[in-house]
C-alpha cells in the first residue's frame, strides 16, 4: 500500500480498510495525500484527546458488539467501515490510546482478527475511549481558554489555531477542503465586494456593471409567472432611494431575506420597463466592520454555519501568518518578479479589483506547472529503461494499404507516418490518435497492429463495448481477407504477408469453456492479432509477445486501464485513440503525458449532417423525412431518451418507442430493437442484419453511442436530445453520414424550451458538424469539472484556481515544465523541490485514478 510521508497513522488505516471493505483505493489514497490537518494530537490542555470522536457513542457501540460476541454485525457494513468513516471525517487523533488501537489492526482491519483477539480489542477500545470521556468532562469544568485551543499558525496546524475557528467550525471548514491553517491561506475569493466604491441607489444610472450597493431589505417575496413560482425579488433602500432587485430562477432566496436587514449586493444594474433593476446580484447580510473598511473585500466561497464574517478574520489571519511559508514551486530561475506570498496576499486583498487578475494568474501558473511536470514526469517515467520492441511494415506495407479499398486522407497519412516512426524506435510509443467520429482511425490503428505481426509480435485492441470489438473484428476479417469462414475458424490468409495468422475475439460474451480456450491460445503465442473488450485485461490473460496494443474510444477507459493492459506484455507500444475530440489545453491535462496526432479532415466525398431540431409539434414531418431515405433503399437509427441512471429503465423506453414506431409512424418498414441487455449473441444478429442492409431502423438505446460503423444509414432520430451531453449527441451523429449520401440527424426535444443550456447545445450541433469546435462550446458551457470526456481526470478539482478553460496559462506552464525537466529530469536539484513536492499529488491521481 503506497503512503506518502506524511501520511498518519490513521489515514493509513482508513487507505487499507477502504481498499478492503469498499474496494476503492484510488480515490482515498489520494485524499490521504493532501496537505491538511494532520491527525495531530490536539493540545496538551485536553490531554492529546481525540479532537472530535463522539467518544460515548462509541463506547455504547462496542459495548453492544461486545454484549454480541464480537460477531462484527452491530453497525451496517462492519466495525471497519466506522473506523473508516471516522479517519475519514479526521476525528480521529493519531496519539490518542484509541487512535493507537486502531493503527494496531492488521491491514484487513477488525474483520480479520479471530473471536478471541477481536473481543480483547474491544475491551481495550472500550476502556481507552473511557479514558477520553473523562478528559474531556474534566476540560470541560476549566475555565474557557478562549482561543488557545492551538498553539501556533503553523502550514499544517489545524485551522482552530486560527481566530474564530473553533472545533466545530473547523469541521465545518472540512466541506470547503480546508483542513489546516495553510489550506485557509489557498482558499481565495469567489469575488469582491468593493467597499472602496459603494454606490448610493440614488445614483446608479444604467447600465452598469456588477457594483456595490448597501440598502436595507424593504420587502422580498417570490415571484411568479403563471402558476410556477419562478425567482425573487426584493426591493432595499438607502438615504437616497429604493432599488429593485431580481433574482431568476432562485426562488429560494426570498426566504432567505429579512425585511428590515441591511445587506450588500453586488451585481449589474439595467434598465427594465423603464426602471432601474439589479439582477442576479450575490449578496450577504451587511456587517458593520466591513463598511469602515473602505476597501475591497474578498467574498469566499463559504458553506452552511460558517459566516463569511468568519471565514474573512480567519483567512486574513492565515494569510498574514503564513502567505510567505508557503513553498513556491515556481523554481526562482522562472521568476517573473512576482513571489508566491505577493500574489497570495494581492488576490485576498487587492488593492484594485484590476489588481486580482495578474495575482491569479501567477497562482494558476504554479498550479497548472505542477500537474505539467506531473504528467510528464510520468510519462518519462513509463518510458525509462523500457525497451519496445522495433515493429516496421516492411514488405506488407503495400499490400495492406489496397486492402483498404481507399486512399488514406492527408491526415490519416500523416497519422500513420508519425505512428509507424515511433514503432520503428526502441522507446515504447504513447501515442493518442484524435479524430472526430468516421475521421478513419480504425483503419491506421489496423496498420499499426498489422506492424507488429509482420515484425513476428502480438497486436492486441480493447474497444469499451461488445458491439464496437465484434465490429473491430468483422472489418479486421475483411481486410484480412477473408470471410465468415474464416471469421469463424480465426485464421487468415491475406496474400500481403508471408504467413496465415490468427485473429481472436475475446469479451465476456464468451462461455468459460470458450474464454479458457481463447486464454491459453493467447498465451501460447497463437494469436497473432487479439480484438476484444475489458475482458481483455482480465488476470489470467496474457500476451507473452504483445507488441502493440491500441485502447479505442479512450474515454471509456480509465490510466489503470491503460497500465494494465501494458503490462500485458513487455512493454509494448501504445495507441489511444479517442473519437471525442478534446481542446488542447484539456488534452495537454488529461492526456498530457501522450504525444499525440490528429485527424481532422474527413473522408473525401462526405457531406456534412444535415441536423435539424424538431419541435414537438413537427414530428409528422420529421417522420415522413424518415420514411422518404427508407423509400430510398437507405436506413436508420433512432435514439431512445435517457430515462434515468438505470439501464432497466432505458430499455424499457426503448422496448415502447419500439412498439409504437412499429403500430405508427414506421408501421410497414422492418424495425429492430437493440439494448444493451440483450445477449451478446442476439445483438450480433441484429446487428449483423443491420449492417447487410436486411433490417431498416434500429431503435437502440445510447448502446450504439460509440463507433457502430453502417454507411448505408443515413438518418438517425434523437429522442430527448435535450437530455444528452455534447459529446454524447455528436457521437451519435457520427453513426451517420459515413457515405457519399445526404445524411440527416433530427433532434427531437420533449419541451420546446428545455432551457438555456440545452437549447445552446442543441443550437450548437445545428451550428456545426466538427467535434472539435463542439468540444470548445462544452468546455465552455460546464467549464471546468466533467466537461468532455474529462470524467476520469479529477484534475480540476485538485486545482484551487486555474481552470481548463485558461488556455493561455496552461500553456506557458507546458512550456515552463518542458524546461525545467529538460534541465533536471528527475527534479532533483535543490531549486526544484518545492516543484517535485508540488507535483506528488497529481502523479498520484495519476496512477491511481480508476
Ligand atoms: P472512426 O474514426 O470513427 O473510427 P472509422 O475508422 O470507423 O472511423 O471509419 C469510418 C468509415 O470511413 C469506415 O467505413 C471506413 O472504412 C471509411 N474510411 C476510412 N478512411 C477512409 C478514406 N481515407 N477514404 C474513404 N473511406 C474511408
Ligand atoms: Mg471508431
Amino acid at each position: 500500500m503506497a503512503l506518502s510521508e506524511s501520511g498518519s497513522p490513521s489515514e493509513f488505516y482508513a487507505v487499507t480498510a477502504c481498499g478492503l471493505i469498499l474496494g476503492s483505493i484510488g480515490t482515498y489514497t489520494f485524499r490521504t495525500n493532501r496537505p491538511r490537518r494532520s491527525v495531530q494530537p490536539a493540545s496538551p490542555s485536553t490531554g492529546g484527546a481525540s479532537a472530535s470522536i463522539d467518544a460515548p457513542r462509541l463506547k455504547r457501540v462496542f459495548e453492544l458488539e461486545l454484549e454480541r460476541g464480537c460477531e462484527n454485525g452491530t453497525v451496517i457494513g462492519g466495525i471497519d467501515r466506522l473506523l473508516v468513516e471516522l479517519a475519514e471525517s479526521r476525528s480521529l487523533s493519531g496519539t490518542s490510546s484509541f487512535g493507537r488501537l486502531v493503527r494496531a489492526l492488521p491491514d484487513g482491519g477488525y474483520r480479520e482478527l479471530d473471536r478471541g483477539r477481536r473481543e480483547s480489542w474491544i475491551r481495550n477500545a472500550v476502556a481507552a475511549l473511557a479514558e477520553t470521556i473523562g478528559r474531556e468532562a474534566l476540560a470541560k469544568r476549566r475555565p474557557a481558554q478562549g482561543k488557545k485551543l492551538s498553539g501556533p499558525i503553523t502550514v499544517s496546524a489545524s485551522p482552530t489555531v486560527l481566530p474564530g475557528i473553533g472545533r466545530a467550525a473547523a469541521e465545518r471548514l472540512v466541506k470547503l477542503g480546508i483542513f489546516t491553517a495553510g489550506d485557509a491561506v489557498r482558499h481565495f475569493p469567489r469575488r469582491y465586494s468593493d467597499f472602496s466604491d459603494v454606490r448610493p441607489i440614488g445614483e446608479l444610472v444604467p447600465p452598469l456593471p456588477a457594483i456595490t450597493v448597501v440598502g436595507r431589505v424593504v420587502r422580498a417575496r417570490q415571484l411568479r409567472y403563471g402558476r410556477r413560482v419562478r425567482g425573487s425579488e426584493a426591493v432595499i433602500e438607502d438615504d437616497t432611494g429604493s432599488l429593485k432587485i431580481v433574482w431568476f430562477n432562485m426562488p429560494y432566496i426570498a426566504r432567505m431575506l429579512e425585511t428590515g436587514a441591511t445587506i450588500v449586493v453586488s451585481g449589474r444594474v439595467r434598465h427594465y420597463r423603464g426602471k432601474v433593476q439589479m439582477e442576479n446580484p450575490d449578496f450577504e447580510p451587511m456587517d458593520d466592520d466591513l463598511a469602515h473598511t473602505g476597501r475591497i473585500v474578498p467574498v469566499y466561497p463559504a458553506t452552511a454555519g460558517v459566516s463569511q464574517r468568519v471565514l474573512r478574520r480567519a483567512i486574513k489571519a492565515a494569510v498574514d501568518e503564513l502567505a510567505d511559508r508557503i513553498p513556491d514551486p515556481l523554481p526562482i530561475w522562472a521568476s517573473r518578479g512576482v513571489t508566491q506570498a505577493e500574489a497570495i496576499r494581492t488576490l485576498h486583498y487587492p488593492e484594485a479589483l484590476e489588481c486580482a487578475k495578474p495575482a491569479r494568474r501567477e497562482i494558476a501558473l504554479r498550479e497548472f506547472l505542477a500537474v505539467q511536470s506531473a504528467v510528464l514526469l510520468r510519462r518519462a517515467d513509463w518510458q525509462r529503461d523500457r525497451v519496445a520492441p522495433r515493429l516496421t511494415l516492411g514488405r506488407a506495407r503495400e499490400g495492406l494499404l489496397e486492402s483498404f479499398g481507399f486512399e488514406l486522407t492527408k491526415d490519416q497519412e500523416r497519422s500513420l507516418a508519425e505512428i509507424l516512426r515511433d514503432l520503428e524506435g526502441p522507446t515504447p510509443m504513447l501515442r493518442l490518435l484524435q479524430g472526430d467520429v468516421g475521421s478513419g482511425k480504425t483503419v491506421v490503428a489496423f496498420a499499426a497492429l498489422i506492424a507488429a505481426v509482420a515484425s513476428g509480435f502480438q497486436g492486441a485492441l480493447m474497444a469499451p463495448t461488445e458491439i464496437l470489438a465484434e465490429q473491430h473484428y468483422r472489418l479486421f476479417t475483411q481486410l484480412l481477407g477473408g470471410d465468415s469462414d474464416s471469421a469463424l475458424q480465426g485464421v487468415f490468409t491475406p496474400d500481403w504477408l508471408p504467413r496465415p495468422i490468427r485473429m481472436i475475439l475475446l469479451t465476456g460474451a464468451l462461455s468459460a469453456g470458450q474464454r479458457e480456450q481463447v486464454r491459453s491460445d493467447v498465451a501460447n503465442g497463437g494469436a497473432d492479432l487479439v480484438i476484444g473488450t475489458h475482458a481483455l485485461l482480465e488476470e489470467g490473460v496474457t500476451l507473452p509477445r504483445l507488441g502493440m496494443a491500441v485502447v479505442d474510444e479512450q474515454h471509456r477507459f480509465g490510466v489503470m486501464q491503460r497500465l494494465r493492459l501494458r503490462h500485458k506484455g513487455t512493454n509494448p507500444h501504445l495507441l489511444v485513440m479517442t473519437a471525442t475530440p478534446i481542446p488542447r489545453t484539456l488534452a495537454l491535462t488529461v492526456y498530457g503525458d501522450l504525444d499525440s496526432s490528429v485527424i481532422v479532415e474527413l473522408p473525401p466525398g462526405r457531406l456534412p449532417v444535415n441536423t435539424v431540431w424538431v419541435q414537438p409539434s413537427e414530428r409528422e414531418e420529421a417522420y415522413a423525412i424518415l420514411r422518404e431515405r427508407l423509400d430510398a433503399g437507405e436506413q436508420a437509427f433512432v435514439i431512445c431518451p435517457l430515462v434515468a441512471e438505470s439501464e432497466a429503465l432505458d430499455v424499457k423506453s426503448a422496448e415502447e418507442e419500439y412498439e409504437s414506431l412499429r403500430r405508427g409512424p414506421l408501421k410497414g418498414y422492418d424495425v429492430e430493437l437493440l439494448h444493451g441487455r440483450m445477449p451478446g449473441k442476439q445483438k450480433d444478429e441484429i446487428m449483423t442484419r443491420f449492417a447487410a442492409a436486411e433490417s431498416q431502423v434500429l431503435v437502440s438505446t445510447s448502446v450504439i453511442e460509440v463507433g457502430i460503423d453502417v454507411p448505408n444509414a443515413t438518418a438517425i432520430v434523437i429522442e430527448g436530445a435535450e437530455r444528452f451531453g455534447l459529446s454524447q449527441l455528436h457521437q451519435f451523429r457520427g453513426r451517420v453520414g459515413r457515405s457519399d449520401k445526404s445524411a440527416y440527424c433530427m433532434l427531437f426535444s420533449s419541451a420546446e424550451d428545455p432551457g438555456p443550456d440545452a437549447t445552446r447545445r442543441l443550437e450548437a450541433m445545428i451550428e456545426t458538424n466538427s467535434g472539435f469546435k463542439l468540444s470548445e462550446v462544452d468546455l465552455e458551457l460546464r467549464g471546468e469539472g466533467e466537461a468532455w470526456g474529462t470524467n476520469q481526470s479529477g484534475f480540476q478539482t485538485m486545482l484551487k484556481v486555474a481552470k481548463i478553460t485558461d488556455r493561455d496559462i496552461l500553456l506557458e506552464a507546458r512550456a515552463l515544465a518542458e524546461k525545467v525537466l529538460e534541465r533536471d529530469p528527475l527534479l532533483q536539484l535543490p531549486e526544484h523541490q518545492n516543484l517535485a513536492a508540488a507535483t506528488k499529488p497529481f502523479l498520484e491521481k495519476a496512477t491511481e485514478a480508476n
